[in-house]
């Protein structure tokens, strides 16, 4: 099958090239993203493939699924992703494309990260780590917390979540959670459900791993943020608008939020995954964040491990494989999925 590949960069091309076993699909490369003004790339491709950083709107679905302006109507759209908001299922559904994704290739990769996150943000390492390269061995300003004891609430606790919620019962911490649909298993292993604002109340920190949802939309906005302990850290792993950033920062200017650590943000797409360090960055709202010493950034990395990448591209082939064979497609992202 031909498959436009969107987003791409070198580093991804050559996981799936390895497991695209004896060439079976024809996947051509692009390093744009795909939205409602690059559909004629996807000119007489039967499948494109996409990334977070790719939308794909009900505008550029009618684009794409047009018969009479493309040469090849797009049947198939390929999420190399988990989550899928930035893909209009509805509009897709309308247009009989079917849309597939990576449901669960790594849990612990973004787990792991959210991990890395709160240590570094707690015990200021990347700070360490430059003042002594300069030969400043001063401990001044360094002084973290234990995580021993502290209460931990998840919001959302599917795949990733659960994976983060082990680890921090491996930390010997009291792990909260809120999720509509709850993990017995989780339970059993010590973990407490609670209503959403009394995570807010109760928790020291707070990690986001659900998806990104008209329910979940700024979840974290001022009228969260004022009800979470004084001083207390948020990490978001999950999607960049389920916190409201303006709000975030007000948070930050007043004191209430103590710690903010982010893999996700909400207008990410023209920031990450590119190297802009030789550019004037436009984005005001970032550079506010970026001038927090208690504000971690990183560009959408959770996911960035071999073993992650590896499934990715195991699971991407499959998904088209499966749709060539005319199998049932076991990981569609049907309307009926996402109610
Ligand atoms: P999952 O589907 O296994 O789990 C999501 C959980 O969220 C489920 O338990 C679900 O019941 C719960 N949920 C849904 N709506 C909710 C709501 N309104 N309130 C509370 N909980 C709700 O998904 P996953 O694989 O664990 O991934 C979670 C999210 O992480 C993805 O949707 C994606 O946005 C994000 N993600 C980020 C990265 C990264 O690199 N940073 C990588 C993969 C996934």
């Amino acid at each position: 099958m031909k498959v436009a590949i969107f987003s791409t960069k070198p580093y991804e091309r050559e996981y799936l090239d390895r497991f695209n076993i004896n060439n079976r699909h024809q996947l051509i490369y692009f390093d744009a993203s795909l939205n409602a003004d690059t559909t004629n790339l996807a000119a007489g491709f039967e499948a494109v493939c996409v990334f977070v950083s790719d939308k794909i709107d009900a505008k550029a679905i009618e684009k794409l699924s047009n018969a009479a302006t493309q040469p090849q109507a797009v049947k198939l759209i390929v999420l190399r992703s988990a989550g899928f908001n930035n893909v209009d299922i509805k509009a897709a559904a309308e247009h009989h494309i079917k849309v597939v994704r990576v449901p669960a290739y790594s849990p612990q990769a973004v787990a792991e990260h959210a991990v890395a996150l709160i240590l570094t943000l707690n015990r200021k390492t990347h700070k360490a780590y430059n003042r002594v390269r300069e030969g400043n061995f001063s401990v001044e300003n360094l002084m973290g917390f234990n995580l021993y004891g502290k209460t931990v609430g998840v919001i959302g606790t599917g795949n990733i979540g659960t994976a983060f919620c082990q680890i921090m019962l491996g930390f010997g911490c009291n792990v909260i959670a809120y999720d509509i649909k709850e993990s017995s298993a989780l339970k059993e292993k010590g973990v407490e459900y609670r209503a959403f604002d009394e995570v807010l109340c109760a928790a020291d920190i707070i990690s986001l791993h659900c998806p990104l949802t008209p329910d979940t939309h700024y979840l974290f906005d001022s009228a969260a943020f004022s009800q979470m302990k004084k001083g207390a850290m948020l990490i978001n792993t999950g999607r960049g608008a389920l916190i409201k950033t303006a709000d975030a920062i007000d948070s930050l200017k007043n004191g209430e939020l103590g710690y903010l650590g982010i893999d996700v943000y909400e207008q990410e797409e023209n920031l990450f995954f590119n190297d802009l360090s030789e550019s004037i960055i436009q984005d005001d709202v970032i550079e506010r964040l970026m001038s927090f010493h208690n504000v971690l950034i990183t560009p959408h990395q959770g996911f960035f491990t071999k073993e992650a990448l590896d499934q990715i591209a195991i699971t991407t082939i499959k998904n088209i494989s499966d749709f060539e064979d005319g199998l049932p497609l076991e990981n569609e992202v049907t309307i009926e999925k996402i109610k």
